[in-house]
């Protein structure tokens, strides 16, 4: 990668911080994603479906809950962008199973956005046993197969690629590992940050400032924008504003969860491996790069096509979705101590506001009518109040 990117660089001049990241992620020879994506212990990071079954069966929860509150449609779509390991969607699953009788009249179906062969390939072992059919011949879902709970799963590259219909869309660390432009506020205005060969140090990369605006300095800073360092995503306020056309025009919800910021951060862009900090500009594509996700510009990007909720901290959301009780139960059931102790620790782990419960946060998008009465002009009286939305209030068990 570092030689590809060598080469690159001297024939055509420094690249933006997105492109470089683009190809240490996800260049379909040599990006990290490609060809390690280290998710787990043994990995590079580790995210909290892997840390604890309850944090998937909260979420497969959250959605049957606005599946009720929308008056339970016939079908629905479960799309999840950059699905990992599948561990997430394979909890939901669960969840889904044991809600059947509930679900029996309902047609779920499961879309899967990956662009890792690697990674579609554990997720297809995870989810199906590795029961699936390539379409290499067709150019949207690449993939299909039935999950171990007989649900179809579908694989595509891109979301635009989604059959449109009344979905629940779900981004969990997704959006973190999408392309920053980065933005350095100088004396002669902004310049964008690029990437460029070191001519001090053969083979290594170095940090410079574009020595005039580019079209990115142009387009993605805000007039009144008061910080003096700046990144922007491009790539998800482009996904955001589908998922926002989507909502509004099938119905559903999204859910975004993620590490980041209300529009107050700077610098955060970082890289792990082996579950270390990772200098970002050392051996592309063997660690994984990340930027702290700004929930403002996801906010702004919907263009008031949906309602938006969040963010929430994590530790916040999950309390309210009742993972108090859950884990009281799952304790009651566990007869021997290690499993006791490792339920405790995971607990720990996503809900310690030291640890994964502060700084990662829930966002969600969901249509306007989900918070407009129904016109109750002939019958005020009957008027009862509108369902409250899971995780974002406190979930009320009668
Ligand atoms: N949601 C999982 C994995 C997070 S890692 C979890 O929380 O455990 C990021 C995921 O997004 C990986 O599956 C990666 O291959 C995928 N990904 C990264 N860039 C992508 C893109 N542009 N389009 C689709 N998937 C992408």
């Amino acid at each position: 990668m570092l030689r590809h990117l060598l080469l690159k660089l001297r024939a055509t001049g420094p690249v933006t911080v997105a492109e470089y990241m683009r190809e240490a992620l996800t260049n379909p020879g040599e990006g990290y994603y490609t060809r390690r994506g280290g998710i787990g212990e043994s990995g590079d990071f580790v995210t909290s479906p892997e840390i604890s079954q309850v944090f998937g069966e909260l979420i497969g929860i959250w959605y049957i809950s606005e599946w009720i509150a929308a008056g339970k449609p016939k079908a629905f779509q479960l799309v999840e962008m950059g699905p990992g390991r599948g561990t997430l969607t394979d909890d939901i699953l669960r969840v889904f199973k044991q809600l059947a009788s509930l679900l029996s009249k309902c047609d779920v179906s499961i879309h899967l956005v990956e662009v890792s062969p690697k990674l579609s390939e554990i997720q297809a072992q995870m989810l199906t046993g590795g029961k699936v059919q390539s379409n290499p011949e067709d150019k949207s879902v690449y993939m299909k197969g039935i999950s171990k709970t007989g649900i179809p799963i579908f694989w595509y590259r891109d979301i635009q690629d989604v059959p449109l219909g009344y979905s629940f869309y779900l981004a969990h660390e997704f959006f973190d590992a999408l392309p920053i432009h980065k933005f350095q506020r100088t004396e002669k205005g902004w310049r964008e940050v690029l990437v460029d060969i070191d001519p001090e140090v053969p083979d290594q990369l170095r940090f410079v400032l574009s020595p005039s605006s580019t079209p990115a300095t142009q387009n993605f800073i805000q007039p009144e924008e008061t910080r003096n360092h700046l990144e922007v995503c491009p790539e998800a306020g482009v996904i955001i504003q589908n998922l926002a056309c989507r909502i509004e025009k099938g119905g559903g919800a999204a859910l975004v969860a993620d590490y980041g910021h209300d529009g107050t951060k700077t610098d955060t862009f970082r890289g792990f491996r082996n579950h270390k900090l990772h200098d970002v500009l050392s051996a592309p594509g063997t660690a994984d790069l990340t930027a702290d996700v700004d929930f403002s510009y996801l906010r702004k990007m919907t263009q008031g096509r949906t309602a938006t909720l969040g963010p929430i901290k994590q530790r916040e959301f999950l309390k309210n979705m009742g993972i108090d009780l859950r884990l009281q139960v799952l304790l009651q059931n566990s007869c021997d101590t290690a499993t006791r102790e490792q339920l405790l620790h995971s607990y720990d782990m996503l809900m310690n506001p030291k640890k994964m419960g502060d700084c990662f946060s829930f966002f969600a998008l969901l249509p306007h009518h989900r918070f407009a009465r129904p016109d109750k002009k002939h019958k005020p009286e009957s008027e009862s109040p509108l369902p409250p939305v899971a995780g974002f209030s406190e979930l009320l068990l009668k």
